[in-house]
């Protein structure tokens, strides 16, 4: 078992070695919240990351880390 920083609610929470930014409680909240990030970024080409953060609800620097996983092109 490791530990992790849950990305989202800060919470520590333990995962079972597998890659996990958050806890099990977000789980669901951070899906829904990607899925309304990519609609932002459908939706409206050539945002910001910014403008993003500001249209879906999700933070900077939650989307920041998506970008990063690939999770969203930019
Ligand atoms: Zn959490």
């Amino acid at each position: 078992m490791e530990i992790s920083n849950c990305i989202i609610c800060g919470k520590m929470f333990r995962h079972d070695g597998r890659e996990a930014k958050h806890c099990t409680e977000c789980h669901a909240v951070h899906e829904a919240k990607l899925r309304a990030v990519k609609d932002v970024i459908l939706s409206n080409p050539g945002l910001t990351v910014q403008e993003a953060s500001e249209k879906s609800g999700a933070s900077y620097k939650l989307i920041m880390e998506w970008i990063k996983e690939g999770r969203i092109l930019r």
